[in-house]
């Protein structure tokens, strides 16, 4: 079975997708029109579950329909190998400013997130996180409090580093970035991923340091460099643990649709 649709994102975009169904699942599959392709080629994104099909920019639909359904069996393959996304649930276990925290639902009670510990089934003590209120709004504000968290600690870091270099930034903005962990656009507007909060906390302190030094230098030129490595002592041991770590992050909780990262260096 294959049927064609469009959607229309939360920020007004829309793309069109093709769905095929193998082995009693069905996969939905962006097309993307890329002037210059040859052929068709699919791509399974490993961060964000999408999978993707370029075609030639007069491509016919037909053919790309004909495409994917040939390659179903390899899209589920594919997907299946990719790691275990991990849901905000109770009795999940997820990363928050580097080590495993357990989310334990406190039902009923409408509190504030707590950070705390928690004893689980083996008799040990493990970091927790304990979010309150109803079930079905449990994932949404665990979320909202990794989100504000990230906020405040970028927003210090980053003025933090500003002010060592005497520069000024205009907004901040955090956001589910699939690209990049974070940039810096003309304007001085640094936007980041939330997702660094569930990174060790010297790995979001030198994603600050790298986007404020794009303040003074939009490219990653050895001035550039050399001032980030000014800044931030972890340089090297941050874009280690990112290249090793960082595409894990973004198994844990929800994806949020139509928030790439904006052009910026
Ligand atoms: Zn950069």
């Amino acid at each position: 079975m294959l049927r064609l649709f469009r959607r229309d994102t939360p920020g007004g975009r829309s793309g069109s997708h093709l769905e095929v169904s193998h082995g009693g699942e069905a996969y939905r599959i962006a097309l993307k029109r890329v002037s210059g392709a040859q052929r068709f080629t699919l791509r399974v994104r490993s961060a964000t579950r999408d999978v993707v099909l370029t075609m030639p920019m007069r491509g016919s639909m037909a053919a790309a329909k004909e495409f994917a359904e040939r390659h179903a069996a390899w899209i589920g393959a594919r997907l299946r190998r990719l790691p275990q996304p991990v849901p905000f649930a109770h009795a999940s276990e997820i990363p928050y400013r580097g080590s495993m925290h357990r989310i334990v639902h406190i039902p009923g009670q409408r509190l504030p997130v707590v950070v705390g510990t928690t004893v689980i089934e083996t008799g040990d003590v493990m970091p927790a996180l304990f979010v309150g209120g109803e079930e079905p709004h449990l994932s949404r504000r665990l979320h909202d409090f990794l989100k504000r968290e990230a906020r405040r600690e970028l927003e210090t870091a980053v003025h933090r580093y500003a002010a060592q270099i005497g520069k000024s930034v205009k907004r901040i903005t955090v956001r589910d970035t699939t690209s990049r962990w974070g940039s810096c656009s003309m304007g001085q507007v640094l936007n980041f991923s939330w997702r660094l909060i569930m990174a060790p906390a010297f790995v979001l302190d030198y994603l600050a340091a790298h986007e404020v030094a794009h303040l003074m230098h939009l490219n990653h030129s050895p001035r550039f460099w050399a001032l980030t490595r000014k800044l931030s002592d972890d340089t090297d041991r941050a874009e280690a643990w990112l290249k090793a770590n960082g595409a894990d992050l973004h198994r844990y909780g929800q994806a949020e649709d139509g928030e790439d990262a904006p052009e910026g260096a």
